[in-house]
């Protein structure tokens, strides 16, 4: 079993919040093991967490659509939340859920060592973009430790309000640039090896 399926088998049993008490599944999140981008949401919904999977209601939906937009399929990356129990009547996560969910994301991310991090909405922009609003950085890109870091609004807001319908279409097809930007940087770096030959 990959460790990644083990943290998965982990997640499931995790106790920790309130919510775990009303949750039907918990959704860790699913995708390629070695995907180069993985997207982060804020919290499973009812679909979600009838499924055990992310993003399968109609924000998912959509966030299927914008994923065809650039010529990829879920399968292809990796897809996880901020929290891994659904809120109670669908609120927002709170604070005390978000630091007790904290160790599943980062491990998650350790392990699939992704190249790129999208954050979809206000509550994963916030794990790495902080103090910033997600009205002036959607669309744009930091490079941090040798990850691409995208903000990007929530699917689920593009479907409230048409308005960003537009911008978030927008802002998902610059990620084939980024992330291409991404991959010839990296090539560009010279292994270790190599640098220790030219040392005098
Ligand atoms: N919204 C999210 O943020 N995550 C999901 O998995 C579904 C809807």
């Amino acid at each position: 079993m990959s460790p990644l399926s083990e943290l998965i088998k982990e997640i499931a049993l995790c106790q920790q919040c309130e919510i775990a008490k009303s949750r039907t599944n918990t959704v860790p999140g699913e995708g390629a093991e070695d995907a180069d981008i993985l997207f982060i949401g804020e919290a499973p919904g009812w679909h979600e967490d009838q499924q055990g999977r992310p993003f399968v209601g109609p924000a998912g939906q959509y966030l299927d659509e914008l994923l065809a937009a650039i010529n990829l399929k879920r399968e292809q990356v990796y897809i996880a939340n901020v929290i891994k129990c659904r809120p109670t009547g669908n609120r927002d996560p709170l604070p005390v859920e978000i630091g007790n969910c904290r160790k599943w994301l980062e491990r998650q991310i350790e392990l699939i060592c992704p190249k790129m991090i999208v954050t979809l909405g206000r509550y994963s922009m916030a794990m790495f973009f902080s103090g910033k609003s997600i009205s002036k950085i959607h669309g744009t890109a930091q490079k941090r430790d040798d990850v691409i870091y995208y903000a990007m609004y929530h699917p689920a807001a593009a479907l409230h309000q048409q308005s960003l319908r537009q911008t978030i279409e927008t802002d998902m097809l610059k990620i084939p640039s980024l992330l291409a930007e991404a991959q010839s940087m990296a090539e560009a770096e010279p292994p270790l090896e190599q640098l220790k030959m030219f040392e005098v």
